[in-house]
């Protein structure tokens, strides 16, 4: 008889209910089964206008880097930071907060550029149309046509006062 059955019958010990000092996240980070808040209350709005060092960094960078850099990279550097600093916020936590919460200037402006962008480059592979029979080449106005006002709307806003002072400001 080769069983070998090892009793994981561990007692845990886990210290539960111990007693309610009021606090929100152990040394893990945690956030401790007491509350019933289905949501977790987001750590970046919590401590917006905070004026300690490390809230600080984050916000100046987030708000820096939203126009600059790609909002998955700056989801995990947030995440990143805040764990590093004992705070517990996954990159799709962080996300909420920048489309969500942050309705502000940037976050808008940014949004709208990346969409703008998006139908540029889609109106623009569409525009040029190959004739299969004859091999000429034609445009399509209707492509041509999206191709060119999402330009516009792009040149527009590149040229804003708001945008230019968002990346002056630095
Ligand atoms: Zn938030």
């Amino acid at each position: 008889m080769s069983q070998t059955s090892a009793s994981t019958d561990v007692d845990m010990q886990s210290v539960t209910d111990a007693d309610s000092n009021g606090n929100n996240m152990n040394e893990n980070g945690n956030v401790s089964g007491n509350r019933r808040r289905a949501p977790r209350p987001c750590i970046l709005c919590a401590y917006h206008g905070n004026t300690s060092v490390v809230t600080r960094k984050i916000v100046t960078y987030l708000e820096d880097a939203i126009s600059n850099v790609h909002k998955e990279e700056i989801c995990l550097q947030v995440s990143e930071e805040l764990k590093n600093n004992q705070m517990d916020m996954t990159p799709d936590e962080v996300e909420i907060h920048i489309n969500q919460h942050m309705i502000n200037k940037q976050v808008i402006m940014s949004n709208i550029v990346h969409d703008l962008i998006d139908i540029a480059r889609a109106s623009k592979q569409s525009c040029l149309l190959t004739s299969e029979e004859t091999g000429q080449s034609a445009v399509d106005p209707k492509q041509a046509s999206i191709y060119f006002k999402a330009v516009d709307q792009l040149g527009a806003i590149l040229r804003s006062e708001a945008f230019k002072a968002n990346k002056s400001t630095a």
